[in-house]
């Protein structure tokens, strides 16, 4: 008697769990669907809210910085209807360039130079080329002009290839040599640091050159509602 009445009630047991973990699920699959369509309805409002009160942006400034070593401005607008923010940076140095692409077409970019930047990488070169027992290079006027041209135009394409389709010495072809180019670093210690853990780069800047060349060009850069400087730096090395 106690036998089947034992297995009756493990059977029982049995369904009873089973009925209570069916629940446990039922309730966290119900628990699971609220939270997604409470989520999916605020995401579906929020898009709602913008799209139909916010058709034209309407910015007013609410913050503006300058930054004194650079001279670059970042000013910080929102706007009045979605509060949506953007950040937009300036500098009074800031030029548009034309750049030649193969065939006729041409492209232009926004940004200025970085002259104290360039000098600095300059003489770190020269102390660096020192320090191995190398002559210092010449800074010449047609290598750092050339360097000027290189620097925007790898700010659009970052190649040895200039966006015109052809080699980087015909920046200059009676000048240029030799040519190191780097992107992203904002300081001539940086840049240098990359160019000299880079076997190529390292043996173009301890090569048997007389003449030398540099630019640093920042490239404003524009992401969706923000924009940004990016710095490209060029060495161009002669005889
Ligand atoms: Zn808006």
């Amino acid at each position: 008697m106690s036998v089947p009445c034992k297995v009756i009630y493990q059977v029982q047991h049995l369904i009873e769990r089973s009925f209570i973990m069916t629940k446990n699920i039922r309730n966290f699959a119900f628990t699971a669907i609220i939270l997604f369509a409470a989520a999916f309805a605020f995401i579906l409002s929020s898009k709602t809210v913008h799209a139909a009160s916010c058709t034209s942006h309407s910015y007013k400034l609410i913050a503006s910085s300058t930054n004194s070593s650079t001279g670059d401005v970042t000013k910080i607008y929102r706007c009045t209807t979605c509060k949506g923010t953007k950040r937009v940076v300036s500098n009074k140095a800031d030029k548009t360039y034309t750049i030649k692409l193969a065939g006729s077409k041409t492209v232009k970019v926004t940004g200025h130079y970085v002259d104290t930047m360039a000098n600095q990488i300059v003489s770190q070169l020269n102390t660096y080329r020192k320090s191995k027992g190398l002559s210092t290079l010449k800074k010449t006027t047609a290598l750092t002009k050339a360097a000027k041209v290189r620097a925007y135009e790898i700010g659009y394409k970052f190649s040895h290839t200039r966006p015109n389709g052809k080699a980087c010495y015909t920046v200059n072809s009676k000048v240029v040599y030799g040519e190191n180019i780097a992107s992203g670093y904002t300081t001539a210690a940086k840049a240098m640091a990359a160019w000299k853990a880079s076997a190529g780069h390292n043996a173009n800047m301890l090569n048997s050159y007389k003449t030398v060349g540099v630019s640093v060009f920042a490239m404003k850069v524009t992401k969706g509602n923000n924009s940004t400087y990016v710095y490209y730096a060029v060495q161009n090395f002669g005889y």
